[in-house]
């Protein structure tokens, strides 16, 4: 103080301070022009040049065979950067093009620092909106964004969001096997990690690969031989026996969870999930297909057992009638989906006014920057239910540097200024992405069955 106003001695001061911080703001110690600039300038940006975008890359790599596509924004600050994920695992190089052939020339020479303008003017900018592989891109800019915030405010962005609501973010595992017997073992095994929150399928979603009919699509030579097969009725048996038995064998205390992933008749999953009950499950998540939502009201005046909803949904409108109505218990979003970070918190605190959790969706095919954006909002919101997590291989985790971590049931972040994850380019390109797409789902009589 001395030193910028040597008029004043410390006596001064004190007694100038003990009138009340009006001091400072009424500029007693400032020259008129100062006080403008101040206030003007916002306070961590005094000195600093405005920084905007000068590139934005597609970074596409599948250390684990899932493709994963990140989107990498470079700013006009030297060594500045945000990593956002933009992954649609089954459209990949589809995600690839929009980001290089349109957000690049979108986004350079703008503001890095007006996150919801880039977001709206971005979600309309196509004029046609709302799909996968836009959404994926936008999501990807978005969280980028909030990382090139978080590293200018140095802060992780769950600050940003409002600052921690919990210690860590509580997670389950998902384990699965051939038969009931298999999957109670896979579960104590979680249970002896610490995870108190399992959940449970027998074989792939659907039962898919463990159907011992063969069926007839295959034998009469239509679609293709590795098309996946479901047979409902097989399934919907299955599934109330598998609960029995691993709660049978592993207690009341493990929290059990299962995916129908749309994957029966809407009435079928509603029976299904009526002879649940019993087995008191911690939620059941999507038991209809975004085209049978109506279905909700049926389901909830004929059970109390806990409902995960909206995995495939893109719009964030898609959520708000479930969600006012109280048709379900938790949102299920895939976060790029939906376009990142700044439309996921207007779905959860959404979510708060009508006691909707979050369960964001969190598998293989969600990259470790877009768990981390997962993560940032889990421990920020106060309506945080329950998070998916995935266990990083040793390859993946030299992708990307700053994977969460797990200890006693919880997913613990990197505490770094942004989203705390970064990826090794030159490691990146050593997995390339590939074109793939699994989601060919058969009844016995070739029927195509909606996830
Ligand atoms: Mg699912």
């Amino acid at each position: 103080m001395s030193e910028t106003n040597p008029g004043i001695n410390r006596r001064d001061a004190m007694r100038l301070f003990s009138a009340g911080s009006a001091a400072g703001i009424l500029g007693l110690f400032e020259s008129p022009a100062a006080r403008a600039e101040t206030h003007l300038t916002p306070s961590y940006a005094v000195g600093m040049p405005k920084v905007t975008i000068t590139n934005v890359k597609a970074i596409a790599t599948a250390p684990e065979g899932a493709n994963l596509v990140i989107v990498k924004v470079e700013t006009s600050e030297p060594g500045l950067y945000g990593i956002g994920c933009a992954t649609f695992t089954q459209r990949a190089f589809a995600v690839v093009t929009a980001i290089e052939k349109y957000l690049v020339d979108f986004c350079v020479g703008k503001d890095v620092d007006n996150i919801e303008d880039m977001w709206q003017s971005a979600y309309v900018s196509a004029y046609w909106r709302n799909g996968p592989v836009l959404n994926n891109a936008l999501s990807g800019l978005d969280e980028a964004l909030w990382d090139i915030k978080g590293k200018r405010a140095n802060m992780p962005v769950y600050q940003l969001l409002g600052g921690k609501c919990r210690i860590a973010v509580e997670c389950y595992a998902h384990a699965s096997g051939p038969t009931p017997e298999a999957i109670s073992e896979n579960v104590k095994k979680f249970m002896d990690q610490g995870f108190r929150h399992v959940r449970i399928q027998q074989g792939g979603y659907g039962g898919v690969g463990t159907m011992e009919l063969k069926p007839d699509f295959k034998e009469a030579g239509f679609g293709r031989q590795s098309d996946s097969f479901s047979d409902q009725h097989t399934y919907l048996k299955r599934v109330p026996k598998m609960f029995e038995i691993v709660r049978k064998s592993c207690g009341e205390d493990v929290e059990l969870l299962h995916d129908v992933h749309e994957l029966v008749e809407p009435m079928d999953a509603i029976n299904m999930i009526k002879q649940l009950e019993q087995y008191h499950p911690f939620l059941i998540e999507d038991p209809f297909s975004p085209e049978n939502m109506k279905w909700l009201k049926t389901l909830r005046a004929n059970t109390t057992v806990p409902i995960a909803i909206g995995e495939l949904f893109n719009n964030i409108n898609e959520f708000r009638d479930p969600m006012v109505d109280q048709l379900i218990d938790y949102i299920r979003i895939h976060i790029s989906q939906i376009g990142g970070i700044t439309p996921a918190m207007k779905v959860a605190r959404l979510g708060e006014w009508f006691n909707v959790k979050t369960a964001w969706h969190g598998p293989g095919d969600t990259s470790p920057v877009g768990h981390a954006a997962n993560a940032h909002i889990d421990l920020a919101i106060k309506n945080f239910g329950i998070q998916e997590s995935h266990f990083w291989s040793a390859k993946a985790q030299e992708v990307f540097l700053g994977c969460q971590t797990y200890k006693n049931g919880y997913m613990y972040i990197n505490e770094a200024p942004g989203i705390g994850v970064d990826i090794n380019e030159k490691e990146a390109a050593k997995y390339p992405i590939g074109t793939k797409s699994n989601w060919t789902v058969r009844k016995s009589d070739g029927t195509i069955i909606k996830p």
